[in-house]
């Protein structure tokens, strides 16, 4: 599976949000830095309006969400990326996760220490980012040393990733991300392999206090006008909010939001946006027994995407019926949407589309 590396230096609550997000977490939130050392999985469920509404239609007797996989990955600190404090250790953690996202210290509170003695999101930003940087400059210019005589003896392949690694590295020596280096797709191809850390899609989570996280602070302000400049997300979040919410029934959870001015637990937006980040795209199956959200790439074909089902369904795969998820609403039920003319037979060359609702027949 997709695997979301959360990141930040200690004591930001990267642990709190991890155990608030994720259904298995059992980091330990403590107060001092240091306090998580190996990396911690679990998984979030991705909330999604759709499968509530067509279960509702279907009267289905389960949901079945999506998920996502979060790693905590503690222990980031200023010189990471030279061996402070385990660092290489925990820079090769982030290196097999597919987006990141990064936990910003934005409430105030004196009994919690900060690593650097105040509060300041993007130095704190900056801190972590150019620890990546640090780490990925290292393996381009090693990686580059072997490309070059690669390319004296023109092995295929090598000119091209020559000229892609001195494009990234121009880039990581003014201290900026990878993924500010603008690479055509078959230059990130051929760079693919290095797994780059800065080359991940990152999203900023500002931690704020209960009371701040209707209206935000000046903390907020300043890591949202830093992400509009690298056209990063930012959520906003409580993790000691979320960490509450956990405890409560649901009646209990929207008293809760209310009181504090909110509509939505920001964990549930969080989310979304590192699905979305993923690139992933979703397609349903709905019927009495449940409904269901399925986790495909974009691009896949209707057997491709059967197969996440089960392998059968793949090898045997006849044919899709499908509705748009907007079709199935529209009309109620799979039943009257054909009746309607609006349930398609697809076959084996359909390109799934995001929320279809699909029905697949197979030997
Ligand atoms: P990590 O080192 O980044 O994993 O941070 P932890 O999740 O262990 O949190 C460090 C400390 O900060 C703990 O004592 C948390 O209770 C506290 N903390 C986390 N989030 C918040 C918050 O939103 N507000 C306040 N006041 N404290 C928080």
């Amino acid at each position: 599976g997709l695997q979301t590396g959360i990141v930040g230096l200690p004591n930001v609550g990267k642990s709190t949000l991890f155990n608030a997000l994720c259904d298995t977490g059992e980091a330990e939130a403590g107060n001092f830095p240091f306090c998580t050392i190996d990396p911690n999985m679990g998984k979030a469920k991705v909330p999604d309006d759709r499968l509530d509404k067509l279960a509702s239609l279907a009267n289905s007797e389960k949901v079945i969400n999506e998920m996502i996989e979060y790693v905590d990955i503690a222990g980031l600190v200023r010189g990471a990326s030279k061996g402070e404090g385990l660092g290489n250790q925990f820079l090769g953690n982030i290196r097999n996760t597919d987006a990141i996202v990064h936990v910003i210290r934005c409430f105030d509170d004196e009994n919690v220490t900060h690593v650097d003695g105040s509060v300041d999101p993007v130095r704190d930003i900056e801190t972590i980012s150019l620890e990546l940087v640090f780490a990925d400059a290292d393996q381009c210019e090693k990686r580059l040393k072997k490309v070059e005589r690669e390319v004296v003896g023109q092995v295929k392949g090598a000119k091209e990733e020559k000229e892609a690694l001195q494009k990234v590295l121009k880039v990581l020596e003014e201290g900026k991300p990878a993924r500010a280096a603008k690479l055509s797709e078959k230059e990130e191809l051929a760079l693919q392999d290095l797994s780059l850390l800065s080359m991940k899609p990152v999203i900023y989570a500002a931690n704020v206090s209960e009371e701040e996280l209707a209206a935000g602070n000046e903390y907020v302000k300043a890591v949202q006008d830093f992400a509009k400049e690298t056209g990063d997300q930012v959520v906003v979040v409580s993790a000691q909010v979320e960490a509450e919410l956990k405890s409560l029934d649901a009646e209990e959870v929207q008293d809760y939001l209310e009181s504090l001015g909110v509509k939505e637990s920001g964990c549930g937006s969080l989310v979304q946006a590192t699905y979305r980040t993923l690139g992933l795209r979703t397609y349903f199956t709905c019927g009495p027994k449940e409904t269901r959200a399925w986790t495909i790439h974009a691009g896949w074909k209707a057997p491709k995407a059967a197969g996440v089902i089960h392998t059968d369904f793949e090898k045997g795969f006849i044919k899709a019926a499908t509705v748009s998820y907007d079709d199935f609403v529209e009309c109620g039920s799979e039943e009257a949407a054909k009746d309607k003319g609006k349930l398609r037979i697809e076959g084996k060359e359909y390109e799934v589309q995001e929320a279809d609702v699909m029905h697949f027949r197979f030997n």
